[in-house]
């Protein structure tokens, strides 16, 4: 698993996941619908090893992949740079030279851009944590029904 969310979330991506795709026997290349004991298994060759389809994005084994698939077609990225500078500056009061004033996040960035960057992370993970934000490949979303 590439997604970095908590389990919370990874577990509403899963049903979300499962909703949206179905059971798939690939050797018979057939969709499977639930037999009468509400069990899934190929009506052809009575497999159980069973793939899952996304119409129109195609097949593989597990949920995984849709999960990724879900998060980059339904996510919104967020751009946690700016999401820091918010943060930033709600929590400090501008900074001000005489009659010259910056906001706190143009001054860390200018003058200690490293901090810049680490206080861009941190932020970003506890807000991964607190189940606002999922990563996938280095990037940031959210998602409606998903994130809190
Ligand atoms: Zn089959």
């Amino acid at each position: 698993m590439t997604i970095n969310a908590t389990d919370t979330v990874l577990e509403r991506l899963r049903e979300r996941a499962e909703e949206v795709s179905h059971p798939f026997c690939y050797s018979d290349y057939i969709r499977v619908e639930a037999n009468e004991n509400g069990d899934y298994r190929c009506p052809k060759c009575g497999s159980d090893d069973l793939m899952r389809e996304v119409d129109g994005v195609g097949c593989e084994y597990g949920t995984d992949w849709i999960m990724e698939h879900l998060v980059r077609t339904e996510g919104e990225e967020i751009d946690i740079d700016e999401l820091y500078r918010e943060v930033l500056d709600e929590l400090y009061p501008p900074i001000q030279f005489g009659n010259l004033e910056y906001s706190p996040s143009a001054v860390l960035e200018a003058v200690d851009p490293v901090a810049f960057q680490m206080g861009v992370q941190e932020n970003a993970d506890s807000e991964i944590q607190d189940a606002w934000l999922i990563e996938l490949d280095g990037k940031c979303y959210r998602m409606n029904e998903i994130t809190d």
